[in-house]
């Protein structure tokens, strides 16, 4: 059986196609790490350490604390990491992690307040479908009372609320662990360590909620290990996606800039822009041509009423104009309903509905037709081609 972890099913749930790359075809994203992602490792880092001396009867200073800090960040940074806020520098960010662990320290020591039961914790525990999920805790720790603590440190510059905290999917699965594991356990503890804000949040799941994330998780696992597609899905998110560069989404694009960056002239005669350039030129053309159409039709009826003709003559082409019956369908929804129904009884039901080719289109994707009727309907591929803006900044 698979293992699977709160990031792995969080990607697909992104986006189907980041999930392929990254689990199924094993590619590496091409991301520069971040200041933010380094920081936070090195903060994690630091208060392993505290907490590993601790095992061992040692209370390390807080200056000897702080040394480790800045001699881990010393040895592991490098120039290509990445610094996206104009207005900060790699130092604001060092000063920060400095900063997060010094109110840690004064806050939390001697660090005895709970029995540390495992610092960077990892396990697999059995869902009740077999799949394993990866358990991975920052802090876990208990008192005497029986109340179990899955900590996680979160170096966020915005501070966390409990609705957050309550609807967390990645502490609350790690409850179904130490509820497994700890036959003891009078309560699941899920707490946030908001280091920028030297602040907690805690939060709690019942039984039935524990059931239910259960379920839901399982219901994702099933979707990935059924799925046959993995199609992209475009959102805000992509702009931290490090597989931009072999994303069909985003490929051209990238192509595009390399060109743009080159010269104009390059950018200007890629075969795709030419191509998107002259598809949305026609378009345009088209739904001009459309209003036009309508409205030299509404004067070509005017201009018949005002002469008392119902033929108006072109140079090659005549105009015929003819007045027909029309027919209005009741506007109010209940005489609409009362219409169909009397179609129905006087038996014109069958010969003047017309079957709903979208419906049925989407029903047949979603399978939800009995197998008979799949069985007599066929799907193949096919391609539409859909214009959207680009988005500001988009070479
Ligand atoms: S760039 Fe966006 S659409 Fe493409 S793989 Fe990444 S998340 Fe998916």
């Amino acid at each position: 059986m698979a293992t699977y972890s709160h990031s792995k099913i969080s990607a697909f749930e992104q986006c189907p196609y980041k999930y392929k790359l990254h689990y199924i075809d094993k590619e590496k994203p091409e991301i520069p790490e971040t200041i933010e992602l380094f920081m936070g490792k090195r903060v994690h880092e630091t208060l392993e350490k505290l907490y590993t001396d601790k095992k061992f009867k040692k209370l390390v200073s807080k200056a000897t604390l702080l040394k480790f800090y800045n001699d881990i960040w010393e040895k592991e940074y490098s120039d290509d990491i990445l610094v996206v806020k104009e207005e900060l520098t790699a130092e604001n960010y060092r000063k920060m992690g400095k900063k997060f662990i010094e109110d840690y320290y004064d806050n939390y020591k001697p660090f005895d307040q709970l029995t540390i039961l495992g610092i960077e914790t990892e396990d697999r525990m059995t869902l009740s479908d077999g799949s394993q999920w990866h358990v991975r805790i920052d802090k876990f720790a208990c008192d005497d009372k029986g109340n179990y603590y899955v900590m996680d440190y979160k170096t966020n510059a915005g501070m966390k609320d409990q609705d957050e905290a309550d609807e967390d999917r990645q502490l609350a699965m790690y409850s179904i662990w130490v509820k497994d594991k700890f036959k003891d356990v009078k309560s699941v503890k899920l707490v946030w360590h908001m280091l920028a804000f030297n602040k907690e949040v805690v939060s709690e799941r019942t039984d039935e909620q524990l059931e239910k994330l259960q379920e839901d998780v399982i219901s994702v696992i099933k979707k990935i290990e059924y799925a046959k597609e993995f199609p992209t899905n475009v959102t805000k998110l992509c702009d931290y996606c490090g597989f931009k560069n072999k994303c069909p989404s985003f490929k051209h694009q990238l192509e595009l800039e390399i060109k743009a960056e080159e010269s104009v002239k390059k950018f200007k005669e890629d075969d795709g822009l030419k191509l998107v350039d002259e598809f949305s030129e026609v378009k345009n053309k088209l739904k001009e041509f459309e209003d036009k159409q309508d409205a030299l039709k509404a004067d070509l009826i005017e201009f018949a009423r005002q002469k008392g003709v119902n033929v108006v003559y072109g140079s090659n082409q005549k105009a015929s104009i003819k007045e027909f019956d029309k027919l209005v369908f009741p506007e109010n929804e209940e005489d609409y309903h009362k219409l169909i129904e009397l179609l129905k009884s006087r038996g014109h039901w069958e010969e003047c509905s017309m079957i709903c080719y979208p419906r049925i289109q989407g029903k047949a994707v979603r399978k939800e037709f009995h197998p008979d009727i799949m069985e007599k309907l066929r799907l193949e591929k096919d391609k539409r081609i859909s214009l959207s803006r680009r988005r500001d900044g988009e070479e």
